[in-house]
């Protein structure tokens, strides 16, 4: 109990950044500059937090697993938690939960591999910023930034693999943490996307208008404001009758009573649907502010929310004598690359290239390998000085090396880049040895390659 009492280690009151505007920073990254502020690991603050919350947080789960900073539970016990932790009030505000009466706490779904807008993590850095993770990009229904109308990403630019953006122990928000490339990138470097859908584009602005005015609420939208919005709205396009409403929209009849007459909550998708079909704002609708909607004067585009066929295309004639000459190109570029990213630019399966091209692909595979191998060993080599200083410094003060330590000697720009830190620390620690070996004059104590400095 004592934990809870004793105020000696209460957090740094971080400001969170965007703080106001639609472009506010999510709680999933103000966790992880929270960990960085403290020099420790997500997962060490994770601990801390379930510890001193432990009625309401198991100790036992990846904190990246958890969607802090979603609408249910677990945005609730983490922005309260941190608010208890470091004094900053409303950290409700970097989550979805001000919706919380007025969509389904099923029915908002958070990505489960962090996306991001590479020119915003840029722009952050050129304006002299901290770059952060924007709120919007933790909504599935989010796929475009509002901003810089691009498609979020999820693979980092340099190695290329996904999921990079927090899922670590060691996160510096805008880093990869796989490799340490900086994820951000110049507007002027274009993407290699695919075109953005028109509705995409809509989303992104609900969003956007969404986490602008949750900034400002004084209270937060209730259920029954919705409920009569709707009623309104149907009233207005179909003369009250919910199966045509419910027709037009593209929703089973059932549901539209089941809102009406229970106290069960549309889900963010469905209020999108209704959204569009009615021509009204997200905003509005989930608000009930009608007062400035007119029922459309003509059909709205009914194909908005058909389910989109993200399948290729129809099949298509394959020359593989011009797969492979490509393949010989990407082989000899500067830059190496996975196979798989030669896949995806060719929009031909992985498997079908081993199988067709053999060789090439192999080959392509075997120099991506080298080449990663050749940037762990560089990164190591320009990481061990500051590791090494870091594990002479806690040994002189008599304190174990671990990564806690590591973490408030060096940098974590550094520190991002080195794989496997457990087991690197393992030879640091053999490498700078223990202060009673050098007293002991122990000749049997290994050689300490590399510290001619
Ligand atoms: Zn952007
Ligand atoms: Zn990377």
């Amino acid at each position: 109990m004592d934990k809870v009492v004793n105020p000696r280690s209460v957090l740094h009151a971080l400001q969170p950044l965007g703080l106001g505007s639609a472009q506010v920073e999510s709680l999933l990254s103000y966790f992880c500059r929270l960990a960085a502020s403290h020099s420790t690991s997500t997962v060490s603050l994770s601990r801390e937090v379930a510890r001193r919350f432990e009625h309401d947080v198991e100790e036992q789960f990846d904190w990246f697993q958890r969607q802090i900073s979603g609408i249910g539970d677990s945005a609730l016990t983490w922005s309260s938690a941190l608010s208890a932790l470091t004094s900053i009030p409303m950290l409700d505000r970097l989550t979805f939960l001000p919706w919380r009466n007025v969509i389904a706490q099923s029915g908002f779904p958070i990505v489960s591999k962090g996306q991001f807008c590479p020119h915003c993590l840029a722009e952050d850095r050129v304006n002299g910023g901290t770059p952060y993770f924007r709120l919007a990009w933790e909504s599935k229904a989010v796929t475009v930034c509002h901003t810089h109308h691009v498609r979020l990403e999820q693979h980092c630019p340099c190695c290329y693999k996904d999921n990079v953006r927090h899922a670590a122990a060691l996160v510096v928000p805008g880093w990869c943490t796989k490799c340490g490339a900086f994820l951000g990138r110049d507007v002027s470097q274009a993407s290699t996307d695919h075109a953005i859908e028109p509705v995409e584009l809509w989303r992104a602005r609900q969003m956007h208008e969404m986490l602008r005015v949750q900034q400002q609420f004084a209270h937060n939208p209730r259920r029954s404001a919705l409920v009569d919005a709707i009623q309104h709205i149907i009233a207005e396009m179909d003369g009250g009758q919910g199966t045509r409403f419910a027709k037009r929209v593209g929703i089973s009849k059932g549901t539209v009573h089941y809102w009406l007459q229970s106290n069960k909550l549309p889900t963010l998708e469905i209020s999108m649907q209704v959204a569009s079909q009615s021509g009204i704002g997200v905003v509005q609708l989930l608000t009930g502010d009608t007062a400035h909607w007119k029922p459309p004067s003509q059909e709205p585009q009914l194909t908005l929310f058909k389910a989109q066929d993200r399948k290729r295309g129809p099949q298509r004639e394959i020359d593989w004598n011009e797969v492979e000459q490509q393949l010989k190109t990407y082989l000899h570029q500067p830059n190496p690359m996975p196979v798989r990213e030669v896949s995806k630019q060719l929009d031909i399966e992985t498997r079908f290239l081993y199988l067709k091209c053999n060789q090439t692909a192999r080959q392509i595979g075997q120099r991506w390998l080298t080449h990663q191998k050749h940037r762990r060993q560089v990164r190591l080599a320009k990481a061990m000085p500051y590791l090494e200083a870091a594990g002479r410094d806690v040994l002189k003060e008599g304190k174990a090396l671990n990564l806690r330590e590591v973490t408030t000697r060096v940098p974590a720009e550094v520190l991002s880049g080195v794989q496997g830190l457990y087991e690197v620390l393992r030879d640091v620690k053999s490498r700078v040895g223990h202060p009673s070996a050098a007293a002991s004059n122990d000749c049997t104590e290994s050689p300490k390659p590399g510290l001619a400095r």
